[in-house]
C-alpha cells in the first residue's frame, strides 16, 4: 500500500474529535472504548442522536464535554485513513468558501459504499503437492495455474479449457489453494515509459519544462498556454509520465463535457491502458470501485471532473487542469468552489506541481502568469501543416438573413462550398430547443415558467414549452393564455432546432445533426454522435457548447457562429471575457488537419472589442484590455466579490430576512455590501431570491468579514442563504 502513516498521525486514545459529513459547525468529540486503535484520519461509525453516522477522526478530543458525557465511538472502518493533506484540505476549503467543514468533508466521501470492507471472493493457486491421480485435463489445469496467479474455479477452467468439475477435483485433493481476492477489478498501471508521439521541437522544449517541475517535487503553478491543436494534450502527457515514473498519482481535471472516449483512446495510445475515470455518470459500484483504489494507491492516474479534487489519494504528485478557463469548473450548488482555483491549493498543501493548460486562459490565470506567480510555457503553431483558421466578422445590418431566416448569404455560401468539396460544416449556437421565447401577437404576452422568472422556451421536437432553469414542461397552448387569441402565438428568435429547419430546407441533400444535450441522452449517445462526425457520416453540425469542447474533427472546415453576440448580453463582469474563451474554442474545430479551416461570426457589432479580438488573433491584447478595465474598478481578480442570495417561497418573509441582514452588516471602511436587491433571476422554483454582493480590495479577508456578518444571525428554516466566494453566476 503506498500511503505512509506519518508520525503526527499516531493512535489517539482517550476521546477523539470526529468530523461528520453534514452542515454542522464543528467536529463532535467522542469516546475511544478501550483496546481501538484511531488514528487522525480513521474513518468511525459514531452515534449522533439516534442515527449512527460515518466520519472522520479530525483529531484529539477537544475536552468540552466531560468524559463521562461522551458516547463511544461505536467502529473503526476498515479503510486506509485520510491522508493528513487531504483533511487540511477540507479545513482550507471550508474556511475559504465560507462554508461548515462538514459540508466539505461529504465531497470526499460521497461513494457510497466505498468505506464498507471490499467484498471477497475465494481463487486458488496452485500448491506445492500435485495430485496422486493425474488425468490429462488435471494436466491441463495445473499447466495453466502453475504462472502461480490466483483464479477462480470459472477462470481457471476457461483458461484450461476443461470442466469446473476438474478444477474442483484438484482443489479437493488439496493440489489448488484458496485465497481471498477482492471482487472489484483492480486498475492497470500506465506505463510512462510507452513511445509517445514524436514532439516537435517546440512541443519537446515545452514538454521538458513541465518534466522540470515534476521532477523537482515542489509546488509551481505552470500555465501551458498553446493555441488549439497546438499539442498541449500530448505535451502534458510528458509530464504525467514523468509523475508516474517518480511512483505517485496523477489527477487529470477536466470539465465533465470533454471527458470522452476519444480523451481515454488518446491516453491508452500513449500509456498503455485506460485510466481511472471519476464523474457523474458512474455507477455506484463504479464509483466505490475508483475512490478506494484511489485511497489504496492502486489508481496511479484518475481522469475526473471537478468532485475528483476530493478523492483520497494515498500519494498526489501532479495535477493537470485542462481547459483550465472553463466555467464548468465552478460549483454552484451546496459548497461553492471553484476546482481550478481550489486545485492549486491542493497542489501546494501537497508539495507539487499543477500543470493549468488552455488556448483561452481565464483573466485570473493570465493576470497570475504576467505577475510571475505562475509559470508559463507556450505553444505558439498548431502540430504539423494545419494552420489557425482565418476569422471573418459578417456585419449582419449589411449582410442581413432574408426575412425569417438566421443564416446570412455569405454563411450559405461558404457551407454550400464545404459541401461540394466534401468538407464539413458547424453552426454553433449556444440555445437549445426551436425558440427562446413565445410571444402573442395579439396582446403581446410573453409565455414565462410560473417558478421562476424566466421565458419558457419552445422545444418544438417534443411540443413542449421548457424551462431551462426549473425544468417545468407544458404543451404548446393553441391559444394564448393571456387574452385566449386562438393561432396567434409566434416564436421569436432561434434554437438549435430552428437552424436544424433552416439547414434542411437550404441544404436538403446534406446530412445535418443537432448536437445539444437535449438531443443526446448520456455518454454512449455522445460517443455515437461523436464518431459519425468524425467518419464523415455527417455534412452539417449544428450544435451548442457541447461541440465546442476539445474534439477533433479533421474534416471540418467552415465555423458558423450564429450568433456572436449572444453571450454579450448579460453584462455580468466576465460576459466579455467568456464570450472570447467560448468562440475562440468553437473556432479552434475548424481546419485541424490538413484542410485549412474559415470562421464566420455573425454579429450586430463587429466593432466591439470581443469581435476585433477574435478577427485579428491578438488574444493577450484583448486580455490586457480587460485586465485594465477591471483593475480600475477593482473587480476580481483585482478585487474580491462574494455572492449572497437570501431566498424563501414566501416573498415576504425572504424579504424580512434581507432586510435583518442588512441592518447587522459589520461597519468597515475596507469592504461595501450591496442589496439587498431582487437577484435578476428573482423568482426560481418558487423561491423568491434577494441578492447582496460583497465587494473588497484583494488584501482584504473578505471571509471573516462574511462569517462575522453571518455568525449570529438566526435563520428560519424557509430561508436560504448561500455564500458563493468569487461568484461566476450573478443570476
Ligand atoms: P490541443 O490540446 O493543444 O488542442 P492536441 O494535443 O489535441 O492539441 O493535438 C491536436 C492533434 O494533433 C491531436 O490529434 C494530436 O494527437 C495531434 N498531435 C499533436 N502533436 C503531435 C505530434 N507531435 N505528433 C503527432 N500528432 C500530434
Ligand atoms: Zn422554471
Amino acid at each position: 500500500m503506498a500511503s505512509e502513516i506519518s508520525t503526527e498521525d499516531a493512535i489517539v486514545s482517550g476521546t477523539v474529535s470526529v468530523l461528520l459529513p453534514l452542515a454542522l459547525p464543528r467536529p463532535y468529540d467522542y469516546k475511544v472504548p478501550a483496546g481501538v486503535q484511531v488514528r487522525p484520519g480513521s474513518y468511525v461509525i459514531v452515534p449522533l442522536g439516534p442515527q449512527e453516522v460515518i466520519g472522520v477522526v479530525w483529531g484529539e478530543g477537544t475536552g468540552e464535554v466531560g468524559h463521562n458525557r461522551l458516547r463511544p465511538v461505536t467502529e473503526v472502518l476498515d479503510v486506509p485513513p485520510m491522508p493528513e493533506v487531504l483533511r487540511r484540505f477540507v479545513d482550507w476549503v471550508a474556511s475559504y468558501t465560507v462554508s461548515p467543514p462538514g459540508s466539505v468533508l461529504r465531497l470526499a466521501i460521497r461513494a457510497p459504499g466505498a468505506l464498507e470492507p471490499p467484498r471477497m471472493r475465494t481463487a486458488y493457486r496452485l500448491g506445492a503437492a500435485r495430485p496422486q491421480r493425474m488425468t490429462p485435463a488435471r494436466a491441463r489445469a495445473v499447466e495453466v495455474a502453475e504462472d502461480g496467479c490466483a483464479r477462480t474455479v470459472r477462470e481457471l477452467a476457461e483458461e484450461a479449457g476443461v470442466s469446473d468439475g476438474v478444477v474442483r477435483g484438484l482443489v479437493d485433493a488439496g493440489a489448488l489453494l484458496p485465497v481471498d481476492i477482492p471482487t472489484e477489478a483492480p486498475f492497470p498501471d500506465p506505463n510512462p515509459d510507452m513511445p509517445g508521439v514524436a514532439l516537435s521541437p517546440e512541443q519537446a522544449e515545452a514538454a521538458s519544462l513541465l518534466r522540470g517541475h515534476v521532477e523537482a517535487r515542489r509546488f509551481a503553478a505552470v500555465l501551458l498556454d498553446g493555441v488549439t491543436g497546438s499539442g498541449k494534450t500530448e505535451v502534458y502527457f510528458e509530464a504525467v509520465a514523468a509523475a508516474l515514473v517518480q511512483g505517485k498519482q496523477v489527477l487529470i481535471l477536466l470539465p465533465e463535457i470533454a471527458l470522452t472516449s476519444q480523451f481515454l483512446d488518446r491516453f491508452e495510445r500513449r500509456f498503455g491502458c485506460r485510466p481511472a475515470e471519476w464523474h457523474s455518470g458512474l455507477s455506484t459500484r463504479e464509483r466505490r470501485r475508483v475512490w478506494r483504489a484511489v485511497a489504496e494507491g492502486r489508481a496511479p492516474v484518475v481522469v475526473g471532473a471537478r468532485s475528483a479534487l476530493f478523492l483520497p489519494f494515498s500519494d498526489l504528485g501532479l495535477i493537470v487542469v485542462d481547459e483550465e478557463h472553463d466555467a464548468a469548473f465552478k460549483q454552484e450548488d451546496g459548497v461553492a468552489y471553484h476546482a481550478r482555483d481550489m486545485a492549486v491549493v491542493r497542489a501546494s498543501l501537497g508539495q507539487f506541481p499543477i500543470v493549468l493548460s488552455s488556448a483561452t486562459p481565464s483573466l485570473e490565470t493570465a493576470v497570475n502568469a504576467e505577475q510571475g506567480r505562475y509559470a508559463r510555457v507556450r505553444l505558439e503553431a498548431r502540430h504539423g501543416v494545419a494552420e489557425l483558421p482565418d476569422v471573418t466578422a459578417i456585419d449582419m445590418r449589411a449582410d442581413p438573413p432574408e426575412r425569417g431566416r438566421w443564416l446570412s448569404p455569405v454563411l450559405v455560401r461558404e457551407i454550400q462550398k464545404a459541401l461540394e468539396a466534401g468538407e464539413q460544416s458547424m453552426l454553433f449556437l449556444n440555445r437549445r430547443g426551436y425558440a427562446p421565447l413565445t410571444l402573442c401577437r395579439t396582446c403581446g404576452h410573453r409565455i414565462e415558467c410560473p417558478q421562476c422568472s424566466a421565458w419558457l422556451v419552445e422545444h418544438r421536437f417534443r411540443r413542449e414549452l421548457v424551462c431551462h432553469h426549473c425544468g417545468y414542461s407544458a404543451p404548446v397552448p393553441k391559444a394564448c393564455p393571456s387574452c385566449g387569441a386562438e393561432d396567434a402565438l409566434v416564436a421569436c428568435g432561434p434554437g438549435v432546432e430552428r437552424i436544424a429547419e433552416e439547414v434542411a430546407e437550404l441544404f436538403p441533400q446534406a446530412r445535418a445533426t443537432i448536437v445539444s444535450s437535449d438531443n443526446l441522452r448520456g455518454p454512449a449517445a455522445h460517443e455515437e454522435v461523436f464518431a459519425a462526425i468524425e467518419a464523415r457520416e455527417v455534412d452539417i453540425v449544428i450544435g451548442t457548447q457541447i461541440v465546442a469542447k476539445g474534439h477533433h474533427f479533421p474534416w471540418l472546415t467552415v465555423v458558423g457562429v450564429i450568433d456572436a453576440d449572444l453571450g454579450l448580453e448579460n453584462g455580468d463582469l466576465r460576459a466579455g471575457e467568456r464570450t472570447f474563451q467560448l468562440l475562440q474554442q468553437v473556432a479552434g474545430r475548424a481546419g485541424r488537419a490538413e484542410r485549412p479551416g474559415r470562421v464566420f461570426l455573425q454579429s450586430f457589432m463587429p466593432e466591439h472589442g470581443v469581435m476585433r479580438a477574435l478577427v485579428s488573433g491578438r488574444r493577450d491584447e484583448f486580455l490586457a484590455r480587460e485586465a485594465a478595465a477591471r483593475e480600475r474598478v477593482g473587480l476580481p481578480p483585482f478585487g474580491r466579490l462574494v455572492g449572497v442570495v437570501v431566498s424563501a417561497p414566501d416573498a415576504a418573509l425572504a424579504q424580512k430576512v434581507a432586510r435583518e441582514m442588512s441592518r447587522r452588516v459589520p461597519r468597515t471602511e475596507d469592504v461595501s455590501v450591496l442589496g439587498p436587491a431582487p437577484a435578476p433571476l428573482a423568482l426560481l422554483r418558487g423561491r423568491t431570491r434577494l441578492r447582496f454582493l460583497v465587494k473588497a480590495g484583494r488584501n482584504v479577508n473578505i471571509q471573516s468579514f462574511v462569517r462575522a456578518w453571518l455568525e449570529d444571525m438566526k435563520i428560519p428554516n424557509a430561508v436560504r442563504v448561500s455564500v458563493d466566494v468569487d461568484p461566476y453566476s450573478f443570476m
